[in-house]
């Protein structure tokens, strides 16, 4: 027998500015010209608190693109990892299952609006409405009787709903679109009820205009849609619209009397966001489909969820000739690291009370912006619940916005790493967006970092 080869010694870990060079060099970064990229590597994190490799600290103000909702390394949330780690970490949920998915998806239809029991699972919040917009669709080819004729979609202005052929289809981020409209479908569009027309500078329509123009929409192709699909509330990539109170519900009361379907997506609003568990809580609407990604594993791995009703799915029962199965999935759907992590957040909820103690920080993080109504580069403050927007201009009223090669919401948050926070715009709208778990204290430091980004952005 051959002796064992003496083992090597271990790899060389490369240094940070080694490290910023192969970023530069061989990561193409998702939403970002890499021509003009400039590296920050974040090594760690604590609670609100985001740390790079030379040790600097930010406040997380992006909530690390809207999902680390409880902060991050939260013992409970670390353990819950482990300790599934420990047992295994992937099986298929293509005919198998394991416990802590089962069980996750049992607590998801505990918390979520009445109704929505069967949970399909996949990896990111454009695969979750991809599902729901397919089995909609399919849906009505094997509902009783079948209705072959709802084919079409009815979507509004300025949606945002991932980034996956489907999901562009339905989104309305003309920036975002435009150039892969030649491979998508056209929904039926409605104007956002939440926004001023951006090209146009018209004000938000009122609330009875809008759902007017609904009905309107539904009479005119009655017997041909086959769902609505929107973000309830909140249209947050738009640039954190707001829809007028009552929006939603009238939505439901709509699209249920033409029989359509009526698909949420709750990626950026879900749990516990708007200060609901869900936003749709907020008008007490349930939908037909709630997608949910994002917070879902509390930004500890991929993973989505599109919870359906079960009169939909029993339009998809039969024996496997009758050809009824819904022939779609992603290899890592119900992934039992993510659906451990998952659990672990809704104990969370429970055991740290998340949602009692939300009215407080609400209530500090519009005191906090409100002050920036008034600097004279600030067009609107919007807050609902734990996010706000700040939308820049360079002139209040008449409002005329910056050139938006300029890119002050970028410059203002780039400005804002000088005083302890990362913030990410959307446009020239300032987003705060910081993991539920904030204290008040760093709510108040959330705010002063911002201001002081945008004053330093626009010359102030
Ligand atoms: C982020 C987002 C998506 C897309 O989710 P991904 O995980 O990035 O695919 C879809 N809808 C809404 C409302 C979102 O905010």
């Amino acid at each position: 027998m051959k002796p064992d080869p003496p083992a090597l010694p271990p790899t060389p870990r490369p240094d940070a500015a080694t490290l910023a060079a192969w970023d530069r060099e061989h990561v193409w970064h998702a939403f970002t010209q890499m021509q003009e990229y400039e590296p920050l590597l974040v090594e760690r994190g604590e609670g609100a608190w985001l740390v790079d490799v030379d040790g600097r600290r930010y406040l997380d103000g992006s909530a690390s693109m809207w999902c680390a909702i409880h902060g991050h390394a939260h013992p409970r949330l670390d353990a819950a990892l482990a300790a599934q780690a420990a047992k295994i970490c992937h099986t298929t949920n293509l005919g198998l299952s394991n416990p802590t998915t089962v069980e996750f998806a049992r607590r998801l239809v505990e918390v979520a609006p009445a109704g929505l029991e069967k949970v399909f699972f996949s990896g990111d919040g454009s695969s979750a409405v991809e599902a729901a917009l397919k089995i909609a669709f399919q849906y009505w080819l094997q509902a009783d009787p079948p209705r072959e004729g709802r084919t079409k979609f009815v979507a509004i202005g300025e949606a945002y709903h991932g980034d996956t052929l489907g999901a562009v289809a339905v989104g309305g981020v003309d920036r975002f679109t435009s150039v892969f409209a030649p491979l998508t479908f056209e929904p039926i569009r409605l104007p956002s009820p939440g926004g001023a027309c951006p090209s146009t500078g018209r004000p938000a329509p009122a609330l009875g205009e809008s759902l007017a123009a609904l009905e309107r929409v539904l009479e005119a192709h009655a017997g041909k849609v086959a769902a609505m699909v929107m973000e309830p509330v909140l249209q947050a990539a738009a640039g954190i619209w707001l829809h007028p109170p009552g929006y939603l519900a009238g939505v439901r009361e709509i699209t249920r009397r033409h029989g359509v379907l009526l698909v949420l997506d709750e990626v950026a609003t879900g749990f516990g966001r708007t200060g609901t568990m869900f936003a749709c809580q907020r008008e007490e609407v349930a939908p037909d489909f709630l997608c949910l990604a994002k917070g879902l594993s509390a930004g500890y791995l991929p993973m989505a969820a599109t919870l359906t009703t079960a009169a939909v799915w029993r339009a998809f029962l039969g024996p496997h000739a009758s050809r009824r199965t819904f022939f779609h999935g992603h290899t890592y759907g119900g992934n039992p690291l993510g659906a451990a992590v998952g659990l672990a957040s809704l104990d969370v909820f429970r055991e740290e009370r998340v949602l009692e103690g939300l009215p407080a920080k609400i209530e500090r993080l519009a005191a906090g912006v409100s002050g920036l109504a008034g600097h004279p580069h600030v067009a609107e403050v919007r807050q609902l619940g734990l996010v706000a927007g700040i939308e820049l201009a360079a002139q209040k009223s008449p409002r005329r916005a910056f050139p938006w090669q300029e890119q002050r919401g970028m410059r203002a948050c780039r400005a804002a790493r000088a005083h302890g926070a990362l913030l990410r715009p959307l446009g020239d709208v300032v987003v705060l967006w910081p993991p539920l778990s904030i204290t008040l204290d760093e709510i108040d430091r959330l705010c002063a970092a911002a201001a002081a980004g945008i004053d330093t952005a626009t010359g102030q």
